[in-house]
Order: structure tokens, then C-alpha cells, then sequence
């Protein structure tokens, strides 16, 4: 079994691979990355000798071929995509090309290839944004954003090559994660690094809008399990269950790192900013999943991992 982890080098990726080395310590796991901005071989310092690399983009159909063959691939789990809100706003022309067409490449390799699964990683906020209650796998699509409109579109894609070839296609729908070898641009390692270097913190609108909050660990336990226990052609939610305004979470660095709130500055609210987002995880649940810790337990850990590796994010403040 030799198992393809595209986007590895990037942060929920990269710690799947470490989960899944942990998990099952003989598993032939091949990382396919372009390493974009947010690809960093650093994330995988660590467990270098016990994967295979190859540098490519999901986009180029002969590359990916080459690896699938030269490497005996039989599984994929897609993480690669363009990932950051904001940026798709500035220029939403990269996050079509990854996000849809990259998908689109995956999904005919794994026709061509004869591929065993493909697990395509998506996100909730595929949905939009909810006033009140919970998403579920069955709720409409709504993206507000053109990365999460380019998220919807692999998505969706993926689900019909399932429809239509029957390509054994699954598909994982997590809220928003944090932990370690985070890209300092996303909101989580963000603050911590400003407020480690008692920087303004600067909060979108009121603060007020809600997010869901994972801790990729947890993530990476709902992926491994949907991946074995999933059943084909199906999408699962997977949400921490932690509902938090993001001034809240904003709040708790702070407290924990000893920095005053005056740190905290309210900057213009980010255009089609949603509300709120809410995930039911019943069906994951449901295949024995649940996660292992409580917000408050794995902010600590975050914060202490940041604390700690300055190695890992100072090379990265510029980028
Ligand atoms: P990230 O930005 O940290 O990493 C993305 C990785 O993909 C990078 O290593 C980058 O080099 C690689 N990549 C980008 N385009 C590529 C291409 N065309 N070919 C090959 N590699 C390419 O992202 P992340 O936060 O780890 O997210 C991983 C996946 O999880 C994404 O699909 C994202 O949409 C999804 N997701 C993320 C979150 C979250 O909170 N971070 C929540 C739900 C879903």
C-alpha cells in the first residue's frame, strides 16, 4: 500500500503526515507538494528519512502520473489547495487553477491510475455562513468567498466522478483548524506571534464573527477514520465543536501569554466577511470519531508550540 498525501508540506497536511506515520509506523507515504508560500519542508524536518518528496504541482497531469507510477500509489488524500481568504479576494486566479482544475487532474488520475480511494479534503465553508443551528452533509452550498466558491467546485466535482464513474471518492468537510506549523498569515498563529513580540493585534469588524475550532490533531484523527471507515461517494463533516467569536479567541491568547488587551486593535471587517459557521459531525461520530481535546487544552499546546520553535516561524515573518 502506498498511500499519496498531496499538500503535505502545508499545515493540516503536514501534521497527517506525522499522525499517520504515528498511527501506522509501516505505511508507504509519498508527499506531493509545489511548494507554494505556504509549503515548507520544515514541517516535515522531523520525519524526512520515513517519507518519499516529490516536488509538483496538482495541476500537471504528467507529473502526477509519473509519481503515481514510479511510486506504486494506490490511495490519495487531496490537502493541496490555496488556502488563505484574504488572498483570494486580492486575486481569486490561483485558487481556480489548484482548488477546481487541480482537483479535476486528481480525480482523472485516479481514473487513469486505477486508484484505490481518494479522499478530497474540503471545508465548511462550502455551506456559507448560518444565523442559527448547525450544518449538515445534506445543507445547501453557499460559499461567500472566492476561495471557499473554488472549495465548493473541487468538491462538488469530486462527488460526481463518484456519481458518474463510480471513482471511489470520499470527501471531508472540517471547521476551521489550528496547531502547530500553522502559515503565520491565518488568525490563530497570527495573534500569537504579534503578541509574543507585543505587536498590535488587529481584529476584523466587531470581533464578533464565529468560527468553529479544531485541533488538527483531531482533524487528523476524523480524516484517518473516514478514510477506513467512510463510506464511498459520501461527504462527513468534521467540527470540533468549540464555537468561539474571534475576539474571544483573540482574548484567550492574550490571557495566556500574560499581554494586556490594549494589544488588541479593530481593523475594516474583511468584504463577505460570513458570520458564523456551525458543523454537525453527527455522521463522523457515528463511525467512531470524536475529538480528543478540549479548546482550552489545545490552545495551550499551540501557544507553547510557538513558544518553543522559533526556529520553524521566524524564516517565515517575511514570506
Ligand atoms: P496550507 O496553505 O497550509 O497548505 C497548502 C499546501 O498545498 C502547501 O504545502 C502548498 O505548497 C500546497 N499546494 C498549493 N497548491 C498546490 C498545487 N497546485 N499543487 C501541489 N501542491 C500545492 O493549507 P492547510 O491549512 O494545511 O489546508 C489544507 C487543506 O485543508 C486545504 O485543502 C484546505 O482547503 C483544507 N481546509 C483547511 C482548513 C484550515 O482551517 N486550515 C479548514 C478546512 C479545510
Amino acid at each position: 500500500m502506498s498511500l499519496m498525501v498531496t499538500g503535505a508540506a502545508g499545515f493540516i497536511g503536514a501534521n497527517f503526515a506525522h499522525f499517520i506515520l504515528n498511527k501506522h509506523p509501516g505505511i508507504d507515504v509519498l508527499v506531493y507538494d509545489k511548494l507554494t508560500y505556504a509549503g515548507n519542508l520544515d514541517n516535515l524536518k522531523d520525519i524526512r528519512g520515513r517519507i518519499k518528496f516529490v516536488k509538483g504541482d496538482i495541476c500537471d497531469a504528467e507529473a502526477v502520473g509519473k509519481a503515481i507510477k514510479e511510486h506504486g500509489v494506490d490511495e490519495i488524500i487531496n490537502f493541496a489547495a490555496e488556502t488563505h481568504v484574504d488572498r483570494s479576494i486580492d486575486s481569486a486566479s490561483d485558487f481556480l487553477e489548484s482548488n477546481v482544475k487541480g482537483v479535476y487532474t486528481m480525480l482523472e488520475a485516479a481514473r487513469k491510475y486505477d486508484i484505490k480511494k481518494l479522499l478530497q479534503i474540503s471545508t465548511d465553508e462550502v455551506y456559507g455562513s448560518i444565523q442559527d443551528g448547525s450544518f449538515y452533509e445534506t445543507s445547501n452550498i453557499n460559499p461567500s468567498n472566492p476561495y471557499s466558491a473554488a472549495k465548493a467546485a473541487g468538491d462538488l466535482l469530486a462527488r460526481s466522478y463518484y456519481n458518474t464513474y463510480r471513482l471511489p471518492v470520499l470527501i471531508t468537510r472540517s471547521s476551521n483548524n489550528f496547531g502547530p506549523y500553522q502559515f503565520p498569515e491565518k488568525l490563530i498563529p497570527l495573534m500569537i506571534l504579534k503578541a509574543m513580540r507585543n505587536e498590535p493585534l488587529p481584529v476584523y469588524g466587531t470581533g464578533m464573527n464565529v468560527r468553529d475550532w479544531i485541533y488538527v490533531e483531531d482533524n487528523c484523527a476524523g480524516i484517518d477514520t473516514v478514510f477506513h471507515k467512510g463510506r464511498l461517494g459520501e461527504v462527513y463533516n468534521i467540527g470540533g465543536g468549540n464555537e468561539k467569536p474571534n475576539l474571544e479567541v483573540v482574548r484567550l491568547i492574550l490571557k495566556q501569554l500574560g499581554k494586556p488587551g490594549s494589544l488588541i486593535t479593530f481593523v475594516k471587517d474583511r468584504p463577505g466577511h460570513d458570520l458564523r459557521y456551525s458543523l454537525n459531525s453527527d455522521k463522523t461520530k457515528a463511525l467512531g470519531w470524536k475529538p480528543a481535546y478540549t479548546f482550552e487544552d489545545a490552545m495551550k499546546k499551540t501557544i507553547d508550540w510557538y513558544v518553543n520553535n522559533e526556529w520553524w516561524w521566524r524564516p517565515l515573518l517575511n514570506k
